[in-house]
């Protein structure tokens, strides 16, 4: 959800393949430091693919580019995300703006560290694009159609390898393009939102906003149980819920009104483990305090070229402590052969 709580993480779905790939579907607030917490290398994190622009869906792109550029990524971080119904509503100008609200941060980093992590390359494609291949490398296809959410732009998308198939269909009132391109998947993804009471319960919502909310914006739990009925996943998992002892229960009754198939009522650190004869559904249990995974490659060298220095100004406030300094800097290059 939006609001952000210590207890769940905003929406993030990490997809890993027994090819060696990883692809990471949004990134929702509180999902980098889960994230970081399976202690993968920056480098295997770097293609990111956006449902819609929404905030519980991009809120952590920040620390996902820059953290994972101070945490040893070595290029860019490759982004995939839907165009909107005018430009400057679409993935691109999102990074671009994004780029400009973080040009301090970025610049500053330049010429300290190496320079190539702190890029971003952006795919936008066509949200109105019906089953269109967006990606396709190593033997992976991502496929692509409209979801219904709030205003155009928003996606669903589909990841095909090695005769599996992987669905994220975002936030989406109930379509009829998800029956179609999701049917049969192994995991299918579909957000099934708190119905109507539980919002004004819990989140303080008024009766009308939580109308609004539940059923012109989201899918309520029973409307979640018809999709998955139509779909017949192998597994069908539903998020976009504060999933609480107390308000999963009248969500999983909802489902069961309409559907009786396979069920995940997600909640952060679950694993779905997929071959083509079994699903198991694991809660990964992760250190608290990791630090940056490194690469299997070494790290590359900034480039000083690249540095804005000081103006004489600020440089000339610098206290000099050059006596204590001097013989620690020394000793440290000649320990690590630097010049
Ligand atoms: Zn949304
Ligand atoms: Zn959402």
């Amino acid at each position: 959800m939006p609001a952000a709580r210590r207890g769940q993480a905003a929406t993030c779905w990490l997809v890993q393949l027994g090819n060696g790939d990883n692809f990471v579907f949004d990134i929702g607030s509180g999902a980098a430091a889960n994230l970081a917490s399976l202690e993968i290398p920056y480098d295997e994190l770097d293609k990111l693919f956006l449902i819609h622009l929404h905030q519980d869906h991009i809120g952590d792109v920040p620390a996902l580019w820059i953290g994972g550029w101070t945490g040893g990524r070595h290029g860019a971080l490759k982004v995939w995300g839907p165009s909107g119904h005018r430009p400057e509503l679409g993935t691109a100008a999102m990074i671009e703006a994004l780029q400009a609200t973080y040009r301090w941060d970025h610049t500053s980093r330049l010429g300290v560290i190496p320079s190539r992590g702190g890029d971003i390359e952006v795919s936008e494609f066509d949200y109105r694009g019906v089953n269109e291949v967006v990606y396709e490398s190593n033997g992976v296809s991502i496929r692509s159609w409209p979801a219904i959410h709030t205003i155009d732009g928003p996606i669903s998308y589909a990841l095909d390898w090695n005769g599996l198939t992987f669905v994220f269909g975002g936030d989406t009132l109930p379509n009829e393009w998800y029956v179609e391109h999701a049917a049969g998947a192994d995991i299918a993804i579909h957000e099934c939102f708190m119905p109507p009471d539980l919002m004004m319960q819990k989140y303080g919502f008024s009766p009308r906003s939580a109308l609004n909310v539940a059923t012109t914006v989201h899918t309520v739990p029973a409307a979640f149980g018809e999709v998955m009925r139509r779909v017949a996943p192998r597994m069908a998992v539903a998020y976009h819920f504060f999933n609480d002892q107390d308000t999963r229960y009248p969500i999983y009754e909802g489902i069961r009104r309409t559907y009786d198939g396979p069920l995940t009522m997600a909640d952060d650190l679950l694993c779905w483990n997929v071959t083509s004869d079994d699903i198991r559904v694991r809660e990964v249990i992760v250190d608290e305090a990791v630090w940056p995974t490194k690469s299997s490659r070494p790290p590359d060298e900034p480039s000083p070229a690249d540095k804005v220095h000081f103006t004489d100004f600020i440089a000339g406030g610098r206290l000099d402590l050059s006596a204590t300094l001097d013989p620690l800097v020394d000793a440290f290059k000649r320990e690590h052969g630097l010049e």
